[in-house]
């Protein structure tokens, strides 16, 4: 997935787990060239670093020691109150080259702290190898022997890096990305209101990406693969294709429109598993439903309408008046429930859908300003 959410926020995929590990390859190549010939001791700051020193050290080949240490503040006594502190650091350094693992520097503050810490240490020499190097934010003079990549400005999370906490346990590096103004919305309503309609004016005037799963499997027969064939099966009857088939089919659609794009969903979710499924989708996508909103028209102008469109639209589902009644059917009996579930969410919103196509639109579009 390229886009995750770690609390309130959205990070998207930015440098893939195997740009990383080529960086710590080169990295090592570097040290190893300068330190083979000597027992270096790589000290990990901690906690970001643990997942870098693991990879640096297992390809790391020579003899060396690996040691963590943790930068603490405490209240000092002295007027300068916060007094830093490394926590951890056992061994005696005196006359050893000490290599410190960074996984990130950015101003170069918790740097200096460690070159203060370590400046009266009798060390043969201190080096310094960052994974991550932020240069636009650096303001030391201090030198970095080794740097695995250069990157902007950005705050990043992955591989051993979190926010507030998580996302340490991601193998890629994300980046925190702006929340999205996209909207999803449901269009919703019995078969012949107009969806599919409506959803074509609204994708242009509000650039909504829009997904009928009807015309998704019309597609699909007219080019009869076997989902195809699978689905005319119940199409043909006017009954609704099994909740499976369409969910999977609904996802691999979806996850072809970039997260830039809001998207109007016309004829799904119609079960209530598909709803539940759609919710759990979208929120992997670190997106959600904005809102349903239901073309209302009479059940007697609509069964008119289909006779009427069966006449020209080639549906074999339009034709027969006793396919059109199942259709209402499965509505009424399997779909409508779904006004229950998003009304309780607040999602739920209702229009008059007898009259000319723009005066509908009209009424869907101050809907839409609303959300
Ligand atoms: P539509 O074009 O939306 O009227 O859909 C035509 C037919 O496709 C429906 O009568 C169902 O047989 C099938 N279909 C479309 N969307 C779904 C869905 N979300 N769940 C199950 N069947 C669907």
């Amino acid at each position: 997935m390229s886009i995750i959410k770690l609390h309130d926020k959205l990070f998207k995929k930015y440098i893939s787990k195997d740009q990383i590990a080529e960086a710590v390859t080169q990295l090592v190549k570097q040290v190893a060239k300068d330190c083979k010939n000597e027992t270096p001791i790589f000290i990990g700051i901690l906690n970001g670093s643990f997942v870098f020193v693991a990879d640096f050290v297992r390809k790391y080949k020579f003899n060396c020691e690996v040691s963590f240490v943790k930068l603490a503040s405490y209240n000092g006594t002295n007027s300068t109150g916060k007094i830093k502190q490394l926590v951890g650091l056992n061994e005696n350094l005196e006359g050893r080259t000490v290599v410190i693992l960074e996984d990130i520097i950015d101003t170069g503050n918790t740097l200096q702290e460690i070159y203060d810490i370590f400046k009266d240490k009798k060390l043969k020499q201190l080096k310094i190898a960052t994974l991550f190097f932020k240069p636009d934010v650096f303001k030391k003079e201090l030198p970095i022997d080794y740097i695995g990549l250069s990157i902007p400005d950005e705050f990043i999370v992955g591989y051993g890096l979190d926010y507030d906490g998580l996302g340490r346990n991601l193998a890629n590096i994300y980046q925190l990305t702006a929340k999205p103004t996209v909207k999803n919305i449901l269009l919703f309503g019995p078969p012949g209101v107009g969806k599919g309609t409506q959803a074509d004016m609204l994708k242009e005037k509000y650039h909504l990406v829009h997904i009928s799963t009807g015309d998704v499997f019309r597609k699909h027969i007219k080019n009869e693969t076997k989902l195809g064939i699978l689905a005319k099966s119940y199409i043909d009857k006017g009954n609704l294709v099994p909740d499976d088939v369409t969910i999977k089919m609904l996802k691999s659609v979806v996850n072809k429109v970039p997260h830039t794009n809001g998207i109007i969903f016309d004829g799904f979710p119609r079960t209530k598993a598909q709803a539940i499924a759609l919710d759990e989708f979208l929120e992997e996508r670190g997106e959600t439903i904005d809102g349903m909103i239901t073309i209302e028209v009479p059940t007697s102008l609509l069964i008119a309408r289909l006779l009427e469109r069966g006449k020209t639209s080639g549906r074999s589902d339009d034709q027969d008046e006793n396919k059109i009644l199942n259709r209402f059917n499965e509505y009424y009996t399997k779909t409508e429930i779904l006004k229950d579930y998003y009304q309780s969410q607040n999602k739920y919103f209702g229009i008059d859908g007898v009259g000319e196509i723009e005066e509908i639109t009209k009424r869907l579009s101050d809907v839409f300003e609303k959300l």
